[in-house]
């Protein structure tokens, strides 16, 4: 059994899948004005690797992550960039496919776009004003609050603490300071808009999510996640305009992961100029960027730190250096038990943290009995690193490139006529190019840097 913390009821519930083996799952994705930094990508990663445990687990899981492409910060960043807001939506949009692809965890099943959801976003909102749960007003169109009981069950806070932050244009034409808009009339300066029975103009960004999950999962799915920040207001809005205008739940579970922190200034400045993922990717390639979101518990916020980078690189070290002692031929007796463990922790509400641990666990324990002359194969290794997207660490079948093994022979050479500073040179250039060298037994060999 699978369980999962739903911030809905506060508990961690079973995960019952609306249609038996089958569970989608809604997460919502990037609004795209920037590059996206670490913290955007967290969401990615979780609900990229909660996917996989699921399929490991013999679920047919159904991942969709939206791209928001219409929005006030969009038109924000394209007037200061003197580009049309389209067109710098398309060049973010790219930049964030890109910077993902390079985690390497694939892409999700669907990733729908506001833009390309329009008639299904209309029609929605015209749901909601034929059923009186909202109204037009000036070309705008707002969500009724004082229509919909269950208003404030997701964030759970008094009403007179929901400030929806919509501004104050839109104070004078709401009912109530609650009430918060589907549907914005265009403005002068919006270079995009599109037609609708009440008046040229742009959806909301609340509403985008529920026509686009209701689009590809039906209501009542399984899971809707992201990040906490948007438990309130978008998720609690999400929740209103899909129950008042469908009378059923948008989804079972609703899953929420934690900030990623930059903690204290100081960090904040020496990290800083890696908080953008594609230059965290550069500066500590995709496998320690993995192992580091993997090492904490989905819903607790993560500090973000070169001591965590470091700390992460050094825990795919040790993967990788156990995966070279392995002999594919061999079988991987004791693993099992830990196997166990590993899997059992991510049925038990993600907890990635716990399954790691049980990984390293068992590397601790491989390479007792290596040293003890036992041979050992990967066995279920494999698995437990593919659902944390690592099971490319086993890869050691390295072929260096002609380059490298040049540079090898001559830091050799080198050092073998004791000329010490030539050899350390060779050895900088052979980092420059990603290999370290590691003296074994059998002579230098290179490995990947990590
Ligand atoms: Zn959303």
């Amino acid at each position: 059994m699978i369980r999962i913390h739903d911030t809905l009821t506060g508990e961690v519930r079973p995960l019952e899948p609306r249609d038996p083996g089958k569970v989608g799952i809604y997460a919502c994705g990037p609004t795209v004005y920037g590059r996206i930094h670490v913290g955007n990508a967290r969401p990615f990663v979780v609900f990229s690797l909660f996917k996989r445990f699921l399929e490991h687990q013999g679920l047919d899981a159904q991942l969709v992550v939206n791209v928001t492409d219409v929005n006030d910060k969009i038109y924000d960043a394209a007037r200061d960039a003197g580009v049309g807001s389209e067109q710098l939506a398309g060049e973010m949009t790219k930049h964030y496919v890109r910077d993902t692809d390079a985690l390497g965890l694939g892409r999700p099943d669907r990733e729908p776009t506001a833009t390309g959801t329009i008639d299904a976003i209309v029609n929605l909102i015209q749901d909601l004003i034929d059923s009186g749960h909202a109204y037009a007003a000036e070309g705008d169109v707002y969500f009724r609050v004082a229509s919909f009981g269950a208003y404030g069950k997701l964030s759970n806070r008094p009403l007179e603490d929901m400030q929806q932050g919509e501004g104050d244009d839109a104070a004078a034409l709401k009912e109530s300071p609650q009430d918060f808009a589907l549907w914005k009339a265009q403005k002068e300066g919006e270079d995009t808009a599109w037609d609708a029975p009440w008046g040229r103009g742009r959806p909301g960004w609340h509403i985008e999510c529920s026509a686009m999950a209701e689009e590809i999962l039906g209501v009542d799915f399984d899971v809707h996640g992201g990040g906490s920040d948007l438990v309130f207001p978008h998720h609690e809005n999400e929740i209103a305009q899909t129950e008042a205008a469908r009378n059923k739940p948008l989804a079972r579970i609703w899953m929420h992961n934690g900030m990623v922190r930059l903690e204290g200034e100081k960090m904040a400045k020496s990290v800083g100029n890696i908080f953008l993922l594609h230059e965290a990717l550069e500066q500590a390639g995709r496998d320690a960027l993995v192992m580091y979101f993997v090492s904490g518990h989905y819903r607790q916020p993560l500090a973000y730190s070169q001591d965590a980078l470091d700390e992460a690189a050094a825990s795919v070290e040790r993967v990788r250096d156990f995966a070279r002692r392995l002999d594919a031929k061999a079988p991987a007796d004791g693993i099992e038990p830990y196997a166990e463990r590993f899997f059992a922790a991510l049925a038990d509400d993600f907890n990635t943290p716990a399954a790691r641990a049980a990984l390293f666990d068992w590397i601790a324990e491989g390479n007792r009995r290596l040293d003890a002359g036992e041979r050992l194969g990967p066995g279920s290794l494999q698995e437990m690193l593919w659902v944390l997207g690592l099971d490319n660490l086993l890869d050691t079948a390295e072929e260096a490139d002609p380059e490298a093994e040049r540079l090898l022979e001559e830091r050799e050479a080198a050092r073998a006529a004791r000329d010490f500073g030539a050899a350390d040179a060779k050895r900088d250039e052979l980092a420059a190019l990603g290999w370290d060298v590691r003296d074994t037994p059998d002579g230098p060999k290179l490995v990947r840097s990590g």
